[in-house]
Formats: C-alpha cells, sequence, structure tokens
C-alpha cells in the first residue's frame, strides 16, 4: 500500500468538500476534558483544522457504525427504505478498528448479512490514525494490539513534523488519493523514518506504563490470596464466576483460588 504525505490543512480542506457535496464527516472533537466524536462542519473544520486528539475518543464508534436508531423501510418506495448517507469518519483509533472487526464480522457475515448496516460500511470511508498519548487506561499493548493500526482502516494518518503521513490500506483509500492526486506527493525518507520514530516512542512507553501497571496489580493480588488458596470465598463466588465465564471455570470441581486465578490474573 502506498506512503504519501498531505498538508494538514489540504487534508482538511478536502473534508469541507466533501461535506460540501452532502458527506457526512465525523471526527473527535475535545469536550470539557475528554474527546468526543462530532460531526465536522466547514467551520469547524476551518476554526480548529485536523485536530484529531491523543488517542480514541470516549464513546465506541459503534454509535457511528451503526446508529441505535434509523429508517429501515418506506412504505410508499420500492426497495428497503433510505440509502444511508456517504460518511468519513476521521482519527478511528488501532482499538476502535479491533472493535469494528467484530462489528463487521457479526453484521456482514451470512446468513444473517444486515443489509443496513452493510450499505452503511460500503458507503463510509474509515480514516484511522495513530495514538500520540495514550491515556492511563489505554492496554492495547497488553493484548497483542499496538497504538497505531495495521489493518482494517482505508486510511491512515500520522502526523509528522506538521504534516500528515498517510497510508493507504484498501481501495477505497487508494480511490480517495487517485480523486485528489493533485493534493498528496510520495512520502520522503525523513517523513517514512519520523513515522517509524514516532510510533516505536509511543508504543515503548505505553509497554513500560503498562507492565509497571499489571506488575503492580499482579502483587497485589498475590498479596491478598497468599496463604488463602483454600478460602471458602472461592467456593462461594465460584457459581458467579462460572456463569459469567463460561465452560472453562465450569466444571464440577469445587473452585479454590487457584482454579479462579485462570481468569483472576492477567498473563506477565
Ligand atoms: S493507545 Fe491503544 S488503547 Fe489507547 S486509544 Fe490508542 S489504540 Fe486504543
Amino acid at each position: 500500500m502506498a506512503l504519501l504525505s498531505v498538508e494538514a490543512t489540504s487534508f482538511a480542506r478536502l473534508l469541507t468538500d466533501a461535506i460540501r457535496e452532502g458527506t457526512d464527516v465525523y471526527k473527535p472533537e475535545p469536550v470539557g476534558e475528554r474527546w468526543a466524536w462530532r460531526r465536522a462542519t466547514t467551520e469547524s473544520l476551518g476554526a480548529s483544522g485536523l485536530s484529531l486528539g491523543p488517542a480514541r475518543a470516549s464513546e465506541p464508534v459503534k454509535g457511528l457504525a451503526f446508529p441505535p436508531r434509523g429508517q429501515v423501510a418506506d412504505f410508499f418506495k420500492k426497495g428497503d427504505g433510505a440509502e444511508p448517507g456517504k460518511a468519513i469518519l476521521v482519527g478511528v483509533r488501532a482499538c476502535d478498528l479491533a472493535a469494528l472487526r467484530v462489528l463487521d464480522h457479526i453484521f456482514l457475515s451470512e446468513p444473517f448479512r444486515d443489509p443496513h448496516y452493510a450499505a452503511r460500511r460500503e458507503r463510509m470511508l474509515v480514516v484511522s490514525a495513530d495514538c500520540t498519548g495514550p491515556y492511563e487506561v489505554c492496554f492495547c499493548t497488553f493484548v497483542e494490539g499496538a497504538p497505531h493500526p495495521t489493518a482494517g482502516y482505508d486510511l491512515n494518518l500520522s502526523e509528522v513534523a506538521g504534516r500528515l503521513v498517510v497510508e493507504t490500506g484498501s481501495e477505497k483509500g487508494e480511490k480517495f488519493v487517485e480523486a485528489h492526486r493533485g493534493e498528496f506527493r510520495d512520502a520522503s525518507d525523513v517523513e517514512r523514518s519520523g513515522r517509524e520514530e514516532a510510533r516505536r516512542k509511543v508504543q515503548a512507553e505505553l509497554e513500560a506504563k503498562v507492565r509497571s501497571q499489571l506488575l503492580d496489580f499482579k502483587d497485589k493480588v498475590r498479596h491478598i490470596t497468599r496463604g488463602r488458596e483454600e478460602h471458602a470465598v472461592w467456593a462461594a463466588r465460584a457459581p458467579r464466576i462460572a456463569s459469567s465465564a463460561g465452560p472453562a471455570t465450569s466444571s464440577a470441581r469445587p473452585a479454590t483460588a487457584s482454579t479462579c486465578s485462570t481468569w483472576r490474573t492477567p498473563r506477565a
């Protein structure tokens, strides 16, 4: 896939043009101390440019891909009712993409493919972005993720030295770039290495933070459970644990700290 470079203001202008042509553009906006998904306007893009925030918006991306309310039929028209409009989601993070993969699997798999979700996804351009400042609660590296997208996007943006390094990830993304080729140029070697360096730094910091937090967590768990492996609390709690954790813990064997710890203690 291609690695290109574009001015942030030029990319914001492309989004503004898309809004004028009737596309809904969503991006994270600062709301108090958090970042939240908001529909961008030509004014907001003009005022705040392409600020994408340090990491994911506080709401899940599901609300945009699969809205809780929508028209599914029109009695007086042929077909399934209103077609969803075009949408561009800008600033989707790697963990949001993991969630989208789950939604795609559920709603796009036969035999129960959801035609409304499929139509919406078909008309949606997913523009992801690298995380530049993970939150205190971020732990994607602990579950084999990374603070930068590796798959599932149409375009990915990495902020490097005041410009955006853009990676295409799908045919849809390539078509978008092709339609505005004059705004993009190939990423330079400095931009390529700048992106890798920034990614390495953010990932290393997040890994170190997650490791120290989980070591602390494991120490606390060990302190509480040591010498109490056969305590009555485990037998009392086990049925509830079994009902939430499923077959893996639902054997008739009495639960102890060691059997419960299969789900209580995270991997090192
Ligand atoms: S750092 Fe990881 S967990 Fe945090 S928003 Fe980015 S991808 Fe998600």
